[in-house]
């Protein structure tokens, strides 16, 4: 079984500065976490409202490149599409010449796809909540963990693990119940990450879709009614909760006798060679940077591709008719 720690040793960071680069979705949580545990926390970021935000929550906060390299911890907390330009702009210049720092990343993307490459003077290490941050700081108030991702692209110290761990421990996913820290890698971060983001997740939403089309179309059902059936109703994330908590199959014994029938006779028609092919070519583009490579170039070219892609999704009729059942519901 693949290694797994359930707590880790804060002493190894307790009188070093950590500087959370980027107070956005998860540097907001680590930042807030890592001071509860009294450790020496500051704030790089850009001068924007998340800067003044980080002022007004009380911590120290700086530029990037100052936040850098007054730091002995660099925890890079920013998009993964600016990181490396912020990295080799506002961070390599500035820590080039410490004799040793740790660079901890929160995903695999920028390392295991060759847009950052580790530094030759850092531990660099991946600690990756498998948690969004506002789920990381309710679970911080009630005293649980969540699962995090680790992985080591440079050992310079021979200590890296120890460092991820700690890390791991100072942002609230170790050392408390609920927790659990697995070995994994950059790459391995990197691949499943994007692959769900690109199989089953799509899947679902194509389902959704399918299901839309034919039934209002071909069936006399109301739009309404599908939209609610599907996932405005906030059954799917009961459901989603349920999974987590009681395991996949164990679940489904919460639903009826008849959707259980139903579940088990049809689950057949759709796990299927082609869905399998599907993943597995999904899993190469991945695998190969090829679709790091596209995402990278559309980005470059100022997203075409992206915003076609999302305009033509907000004048699907599915989605004209959610606006006006949200507004209706009051939910916009
Ligand atoms: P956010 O989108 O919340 O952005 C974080 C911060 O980066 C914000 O303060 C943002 O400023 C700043 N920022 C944006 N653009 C720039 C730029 N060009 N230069 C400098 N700073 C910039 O990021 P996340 O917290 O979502 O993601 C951070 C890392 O965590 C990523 O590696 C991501 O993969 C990983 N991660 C994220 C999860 C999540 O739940 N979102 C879950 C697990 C891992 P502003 O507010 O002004 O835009």
């Amino acid at each position: 079984m693949v290694e797994m720690y359930f707590d880790g040793d804060l002493d190894l960071i307790q009188d070093k500065t950590i500087a959370v680069i980027g107070f956005g979705n998860q540097g907001r949580a680590w930042a807030t976490i890592l001071r509860d545990y009294r450790l020496q926390v500051i704030v790089g970021n850009i001068r924007d409202s998340a800067y003044e935000e980080a002022i007004r929550a009380g911590f120290e906060v700086y530029s990037i490149s100052e936040a850098a390299k007054k730091a002995d911890i660099i925890a890079l907390l920013i998009p993964d599409e600016v990181a490396p330009k912020v990295f080799y702009g506002e961070i390599e210049p500035y820590t080039r010449d410490k004799k040793h720092y740790v660079l901890v990343f929160a995903s695999g993307y920028n390392v295991a796809y060759g847009f950052i490459e580790p530094p030759q003077n850092a531990d660099t290490v991946m600690v990756a909540p498998r948690m969004i941050g506002a789920g990381i700081l309710d679970l911080h108030k009630q005293g649980r963990g969540y699962p995090v991702l680790l992985g080591v692209a440079r050992n310079v110290s021979g200590n890296a693990w120890g460092y991820a761990r700690a890390i791991a421990k100072g942002i609230g996913a170790i050392g408390r119940p609920g927790g659990v820290a697995i070995e994994s890698s950059f790459d391995e971060e990197a691949l499943v990450d994007l692959l769900t983001e690109q199989t089953w997740s799509p899947l679902l939403i194509a389902a959704f879709i399918a299901y839309f089309e034919v039934v209002t179309e071909e069936f006399g059902v109301s739009p309404e009614v599908v939209i609610l059936e599907l996932y405005a109703s906030g059954e799917l994330a009961e459901v989603a909760k349920h999974m987590a908590e009681l395991g996949l199959f164990e679940q489904l014994k919460l639903h009826s006798r008849t959707s259980q029938y139903g579940h088990l006779t049809r689950l057949k028609r759709y796990l299927t060679e082609d869905l399998k092919n599907k993943i597995r070519q999904a899993a190469k583009e991945i695998k190969s940077g090829e679709f790091a490579k596209e995402w990278a170039l559309e980005q470059l070219i100022g997203l075409p591709t992206f915003k076609r892609l999302y305009r033509e999704l907000a004048e699907s009729r599915l989605a004209v008719v959610e606006k006006e059942l949200y507004r209706v519901l009051g939910r916009r």
